[in-house]
């Protein structure tokens, strides 16, 4: 049996932040990664100025129940259901992608979590363990199941890698410069290819 694992912003959803900070206005909120490299300061930061903006969970939650999965991204997830046992792997966390995991019909989805405190405010993220992604389908190896993996960037590589087969979905040309090992789809129906194509050899 082989499991299939899927990055989820960038692959199934839009980028929560990037949406988040373009629904609310909340210019600051556009900063990520490639702006503040460490993590831990850029939610540090995401933290702040959700206290300053007085945003609780519920709005948060409130404005990305707004957001839809990407165009055919439903379709897709139900076509690969049906050929693979899906996993969704991602670096987001459960109380923001839940309004979005509705829309997908609720696959299995492994990410952080946040805590938040008697009055709903965010209080802390917890990273549920280091190179999650990687680590996950590690143990699925262990598990003796084979892995075909996708994703659309660097968080992503370690995942591809260890997987039998990796796939690009819609990378940056950056990331298909540095990572020209893996396939990449630059749409639903070449995702299909690629993971008919690996499926077969699996
Ligand atoms: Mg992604």
């Amino acid at each position: 049996m082989n499991i299939a694992c899927l990055d989820l912003e960038g692959v199934l959803i839009p980028e929560i932040w990037v949406n988040f900070a373009a629904k609310t206005g909340i210019e600051k909120l556009r900063l990520t990664t490639r702006d503040i490299p460490d993590y831990n300061e850029l939610m540090t930061l995401r933290l702040g100025i959700l206290k300053e903006h007085n945003l609780g969970l519920k709005d948060i939650q409130e404005v990305i129940s707004t957001l839809d999965p990407m165009p055919g991204a439903a379709e897709f997830l139900d076509w690969l259901r049906e050929r693979a046992q899906v996993l969704i792997l991602s670096d987001t966390f459960y109380e923001f992608a839940m309004p979005l995991m509705k829309k997908l019909g609720y696959p299995a989805l492994w990410c952080h979590k946040l805590s938040v405190d008697d009055l709903g405010m965010v209080r802390d993220y917890h990273i549920r363990i280091a190179d999650p992604k990687k680590k996950a389908v590690q143990a699925l190896h262990n598990l003796n199941f084979k892995v075909v993996a996708t994703g659309d960037s660097y968080n992503d590589t370690s995942m591809l890698a260890e997987a039998e087969h990796g796939i690009l979905f819609c990378p940056p040309q950056n990331v298909i410069d540095e990572f020209p090992q893996f396939p990449v789809a630059k749409n639903y129906e070449e995702l299909k290819t690629e993971f008919l194509k690996a499926l077969a050899a699996s």
